[in-house]
């Protein structure tokens, strides 16, 4: 298995872990695109939002339900944050392992800011 995520979920490479429970893991963006930025990842891999949906589309609640509970647990609801996922060329996708950037902590530029 060659997932660059797989290998951080099964602790290979090193990461900062950010949130974890049975079904999600949170760990710290190595090049933070803002002063938070979380990417949560599900413990089962699929390689983007299309195959997930199409395969395992439960994974969906346990993902924003995951950040739903870091959101509280680090006070971020009221000041807000942005959740964003990247899939294929057009977006710029790297990792093909579904993932979801969560940015906060400052105001965040762009997407009609
Ligand atoms: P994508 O461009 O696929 O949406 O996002 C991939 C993200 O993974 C990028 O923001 C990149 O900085 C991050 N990333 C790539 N390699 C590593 C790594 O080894 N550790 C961590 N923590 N983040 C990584
Ligand atoms: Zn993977």
């Amino acid at each position: 298995m060659s997932c660059l995520f797989c290998k951080i979920l099964k602790g290979e490479i090193p990461s900062k872990k950010a949130f974890e429970n049975e079904n999600v893991l949170g760990f710290h963006d190595i090049t933070p695109q803002a002063k938070g930025h979380v990417l949560f990842i599900h413990k089962n891999h699929t390689s983007n939002l299309t195959e997930l949906m199409n395969l395992q589309p439960n994974q969906i609640q346990d993902l924003f339900s995951a950040m739903r509970d870091f959101a509280r647990s680090q006070n971020l609801e009221e000041a807000g944050f942005r959740v964003v996922t990247n899939q294929g060329k057009h977006a710029g996708q790297t990792v093909f392992h579904t993932h979801f950037h969560m940015l906060y902590g400052e105001n965040l530029s762009g997407f009609g800011r």
